[in-house]
């Protein structure tokens, strides 16, 4: 059977056979815990506890700030020791509430058990945005906002993204055969709150095993298992909407435009968590891999933990890394040292050796066309980066730089080594100043 998919796209090596057999694994705690007050996209929280408080593990440390914006939680139980800027994966250092773990790692006994058959769904919501639910496939964009669609864009095709199509990454596709059961939870939690016809998860074909549990436990419910095809960016919010529905997101548009609303598997246990458990979101599934580590795992951690706790629980480093990436390889933060913590979107630690990172230098651009082939956005890369290099601002916005998903397809397969998805980036970050500008 042919299996779906979308336009262009690249075939990296997958390399997850490092992790993807190996069962998720609690990562014991630390000495210190550093949970930042930015973790999601939109306003950063704002502390609400003091420096010698002693806070219980799920307790707000950091309020939300307006809508788009989420509380933070403690990860464990113990003193707050400091609350200051510290190293952030984002590059610079960022305010963060600083725990020294008293061992107890006692819950707050403010959260509770709720039946959901007794909830509404804006109350659903509610306790999904209280508990700090943010898009865990890497975006950490704040649920309960994408959970609050306009009465005029109906959401009729709910879709939950088990692709993980990301080289290395096995977090998600462990969360789907260790704890399906609260990923369906909370897959027919976002059912009742979108009230959508369709119920969709979308895995790729290289995780049969998922496929087949998952198909055996939805035989019942309304709830589609669709296998994909194997291909990056699969996981992409367009490119998945396209395989599963045929629909096509217009330039600028969002999901509900085409009437689909998109969550990750972990986010659906996430939302099981907030609001049976009442749990805040305080602990995912990392997958700490790479040949610079020597017992690459699937680690169960605490948002906080630094990396060099992770590669410590991992046996250490086979050699020091040449390149350290918080997330997969093609979209994940380099990052320039291990002593920044893990964040709620981290799902993956990948630590590469020098050998192993593609360091030819650049050459002329030869007009192979293999980008625009690539593009899995149907975009022209080479030209909007030519343009970008120079500054062109106008005619990078025209060649619609803006509707690049920033997915490194066209750098992967470009023999000159042009680094077309760094200049990409570059351009968009003019155009959106000079919107900006325009404003003031
Ligand atoms: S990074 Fe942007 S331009 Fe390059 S292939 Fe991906 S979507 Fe297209
Ligand atoms: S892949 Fe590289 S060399 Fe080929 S057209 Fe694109 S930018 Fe030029």
């Amino acid at each position: 059977m042919k299996l779906r998919t979308f336009k262009g796209g690249i075939h990296p090596p997958d390399n997850k056979h490092w992790t993807s057999h190996k069962a998720i694994e609690d990562c014991p705690l630390p000495d210190e815990l550093v949970v930042p007050l930015s973790q999601h996209i939109g306003a950063p929280s704002v502390a609400c506890v003091e420096v010698g408080q002693h806070v219980a593990k799920g307790q707000e440390i950091g309020s939300a700030k307006g809508f788009v914006s989420v509380p933070v939680h403690a990860s464990t139980s113990g003193e707050v020791v400091a609350i200051e800027n510290r190293p952030h994966p984002f590059g610079t250092p960022l305010p963060a509430v600083v725990i020294k773990p008293d061992g107890e790692d006692s819950w707050s006994s403010n959260l509770q058990f709720t039946d959901p058959g007794s909830l509404t769904s804006d109350e659903l919501i509610e306790k999904v945005r209280q508990a700090g639910v943010v898009g865990m496939g890497g975006a950490a964009f704040p649920a309960h906002v994408k959970m609050s669609p306009p009465p005029e864009k109906p959401i009729h095709t709910l879709l939950f993204n088990g692709v993980e199509c990301e080289p290395y990454l096995t977090s998600d596709h462990r969360m789907m055969l260790e704890e399906s059961e609260r990923v369906l939870q909370g897959v027919a939690l976002l059912q009742y709150v979108y009230g959508a016809e369709r119920v969709v998860i979308g895995i790729e074909a290289n995780k049969p095993d998922a496929i087949a549990l998952l198909k055996k436990q939805c035989a019942d419910a309304a709830v589609e298992i669709l296998p994909l095809q194997v291909k990056y960016p699969q996981g992409a919010e367009k490119q998945l909407i396209f395989a599963a529905t045929g629909r096509e997101v217009p330039s600028g548009g969002l999901p509900m435009d085409v009437g689909v609303a998109v969550h990750n598997v972990s986010t659906a246990a996430a939302v099981t968590d907030a609001v049976m458990l009442g749990r805040p979101l305080i602990e995912r599934v990392c997958t700490v891999t790479g040949p610079a580590i020597k017992e690459p795992k699937n680690l169960r951690i605490r948002i906080g933990m630094s990396l060099s706790h992770l590669v410590e629980v991992c046996g250490g480093l086979v050699e020091e890394p040449g390149k350290i990436i918080l997330g997969g390889p093609m979209m994940g933060f380099t990052q320039v040292g291990l002593d920044v913590p893990v964040i709620r979107g981290s799902s993956g630690l990948l630590l590469l050796r020098e050998e192993d990172i593609a360091n030819s230098p650049e050459g002329p651009c030869i007009r192979c066309a293999r980008c625009v082939q690539a593009c899995p956005m149907n975009l022209m890369p080479t030209t909007i980066a030519a343009y970008a290099r120079r500054d062109l601002v106008e005619e990078t916005e025209e060649y619609c730089a803006m509707d690049c998903i920033e997915c490194g397809s066209c750098s992967y397969v470009c023999p000159a080594s042009i680094p077309l998805v760094q200049l990409i980036r570059h351009g968009k970050a003019a155009v959106l100043a000079k919107k900006r500008n325009a404003l003031l």
